[in-house]
């Protein structure tokens, strides 16, 4: 089979490799139909992360399930389903208590399509598979486009869990989102909307990204003067200073849930922050329990995730698709079940 494999900075390619097969009985196998680029896949590809080449690219689709161990029950041969990224047993204590993102099952950070805690292949592949398969693939219902949700592996279910959480327990919520990446700013605005915020305001130098996010319900000129005047900021952005800028947004009381990742450690105004008695989370997002959520919210047109993917092309168009700037992309294969 092939996998699409970052070979070095800047190197991007199909190759053959090994076809995986069932490792035990809970295990099933799985062809990715629309697969989409997670707003770090190009940096990977660009060497700029602690994530070392070479290794298998991906960790965002929507599959059909090939075959199952004789364990397996959710899932059965012909199945779509979406694929989280993170590797989790379900079971182990960390698990159990909703934290499958630190797995004792498993190596820490094991994830597809990044050399974190192993090499578990990655979601642009033609086959992959997945070790755990009732406790982490999660079913499409009938009807619902697999494009739409090729992102609820990570990126749609990270911004929706970024902007549900804090806007749940804020009446009116006033909403600052910093974008700075291709998809999570826009894709946070469509979920604080969905979630019921009183106004989203939107911060970010490009045009591009300021439109998407104007089509989504933001107001995208907040004005000069942010300071303490946000009770929820979702900072979507790579920038440190931005990320400063929208920690001193936060009125009294308020949470900033940071999703864009930033690898060096940046300045944090943590005394003004103590005054204003805030909150700042940060973190891989364990999606899997939230994907049936983000289902229903895209299946009722309450976020529309293809306005930040508008490019659909072949496997074979994939490596100069992945590289190109500004928006995520989505690599479509054909269904053989
Ligand atoms: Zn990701
Ligand atoms: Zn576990």
């Amino acid at each position: 089979m092939q996998e699409l494999r970052v070979l070095g900075a800047g190197r991007l390619a199909w190759v053959d490799a090994p076809s995986p097969r069932l490792s035990g009985p809970g295990s099933a196998l799985v062809r990715p139909i629309a697969s989409a680029s997670c707003d770090l896949d190009r940096r990977l590809i660009a060497g700029v992360t602690p994530f070392k080449p070479p290794f298998a690219l991906g960790h965002e689709c929507v599959a059909e399930v090939l075959e199952v161990g004789d364990e397996v029950t959710s899932v059965r041969r012909g199945d779509l389903v979406s694929v989280p990224w993170k590797i989790a047993c379900g079971q182990c204590r960390q698990c159990l208590a909703g934290r499958a993102t630190a797995c004792t099952a498993v190596p820490r950070h094991a994830a597809y399509g990044v050399p974190a805690g192993g090499h578990w292949g990655g979601l642009f592949s033609e086959v992959v598979e997945v070790p755990f398969a009732d406790a982490m693939l999660v079913p499409l219902p009938p009807g619902l486009n697999p494009l739409a949700v090729a992102s609820a592996s990570d990126n749609l279910t990270d911004a929706w869990v970024a902007a549900s959480r804090p806007i749940a327990v804020r009446d009116e919520a006033r909403v600052l989102v910093v974008g700075g990446t291709e998809s999570l700013g826009v894709l946070a605005v469509q979920m604080a909307v969905a979630a019921g915020a009183g106004s989203v305001d939107y911060l970010d130098d490009s045009d591009y990204r300021r439109a998407l996010a104007l089509r989504s319900g933001a107001n995208v000129e907040p004005g000069e003067t942010l300071d303490e005047g946000y009770d929820v900021v979702i900072s979507a952005t790579r920038d440190p200073q931005a990320l400063h800028r929208g920690l001193l947004a936060l009125a009294p009381g308020g949470h900033c849930s940071c999703i864009g990742i930033i690898f060096e450690d940046p300045k944090i105004p943590l005394f003004g922050m103590y005054l204003r008695d805030v909150t700042l989370s940060v973190g891989v997002c364990n999606v899997r329990p939230h994907i049936p959520t983000v289902f229903d919210l895209v299946g009722s047109g309450r976020c529309d995730p293809l306005l930040v993917s508008p490019t659909v092309v072949s496997c074979e168009d994939a490596p100069e698709a992945l590289v190109a700037p500004q928006a995520k992309c989505i690599v479509v294969r054909e269904r053989i079940t």
